[in-house]
């Protein structure tokens, strides 16, 4: 039985340092070589991948928080991204994601995302153990093919009832975006026209975790299956993450204390550890290359994710 743990809000203290952003890009060949040596060394053991928000910004989903001057949820995010503000004016909330989510949902793979899939069945076909855990909320991973994948704070492509137990509610009921009118509430954003549950009636919410809410609030966050991958994982990759909310602090804690090979590819990274392997490369041109190296079949993007 895992611990209740602090939401996405939270950020713990790791002994990781951060440097000044002052470091040269680290030459993408060294990065190749390194990862793809690792990689290989973890010969049929658990890769587990960690994904955040830098995995698809080549996508065109602007970040949810951070420095990025895009970043979605740089303002107001502990007000608007919580359940707290849903009850206060659930008019609001569905307008402010409304607002944001066409973006996140119409966006394409890029090759970054690819790559992860490809290297997903380069583990799996060689006998190994893989798993793929993403912050994001929008279904780019499983739209490249992933399949062995934890959404770890829940899906912008599904809505739930607001009413715990309800059939469509948690602890694990929803149902598809797709399947609920929204023209009401796009025409006239009022509390009448509200979408509601098909079920019992009362209000749908975001399918997402919020900054006041749990792991443990809905089983499709799968936080049990992360917390069994951090005590057997053979290599942890970071990508894309800030290292600021719950699940980044607690798997680098875990691989602190088991001493797993650890690699983080942020090309703006500043972080610095004896214990993690930082690579200063963009991941749509790392991990396509590793995938050529490995011989990981991938479907053939470039880094802007354009077939050829
Ligand atoms: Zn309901």
């Amino acid at each position: 039985m895992l611990a209740p743990f602090p939401g996405a809000g939270e950020t713990r203290r790791t002994g990781v340092r951060r440097l000044p952003p002052c470091y040269p890009l680290a030459p993408v060949n060294d990065a190749v070589t390194t990862l793809s040596e690792a990689l290989e060394a973890a010969g049929s053991g658990l890769v587990l991948v960690i994904t955040g928000a830098g995995v698809s910004v080549a996508s065109g989903i602007p970040t949810f928080r951070g420095d990025d001057p895009d970043a979605i949820w740089k303002r107001d995010v502990t007000e608007l991204g919580t359940y707290r503000y849903f009850r206060q004016d659930p008019v609001g909330s569905w307008s402010w994601y409304l607002s944001r989510f066409e973006t996140v949902l119409t966006a394409r793979p890029n090759a970054a995302h690819e790559a992860l899939a490809g290297l997903e069945r380069w583990q799996l076909a060689r006998g190994g153990d893989f798993l793929l855990v993403t912050q994001n909320i929008d279904t780019l991973h499983e739209d490249a093919g992933s399949k062995r994948l934890v959404k770890v704070h829940g899906s912008a492509d599904r809505v739930r009832c607001a009413r715990d137990g309800c059939r469509y509610g948690a602890p694990s009921g929803s149902l598809p975006r797709s399947e609920i009118d929204l023209d009401a509430f796009l025409r006239d954003p009022s509390a009448a026209n509200l979408p509601r549950c098909p079920e019992c009636g009362d209000v749908l919410r975001q399918h997402v975790l919020w900054f006041d809410e749990y792991y443990q609030g809905h089983t499709d966050y799968q936080f049990g299956r992360v917390g069994e991958a951090l005590e057997r994982m053979a290599l942890l990759l970071f990508v894309g993450t800030s290292f600021s909310v719950g699940v980044t602090e607690m798997a680098l804690r875990s691989a602190m204390l088991w001493k797993t090979p650890t690699f983080s590819v942020d090309p703006s990274s500043t972080l610095a550890s004896s214990r993690l392997t930082s690579l200063a490369v963009r991941s749509e041109e790392l991990l396509p290359a590793v995938c050529q190296r490995l011989g990981a079949p991938t479907r053939g993007l470039d880094s802007a994710g354009l077939r050829p």
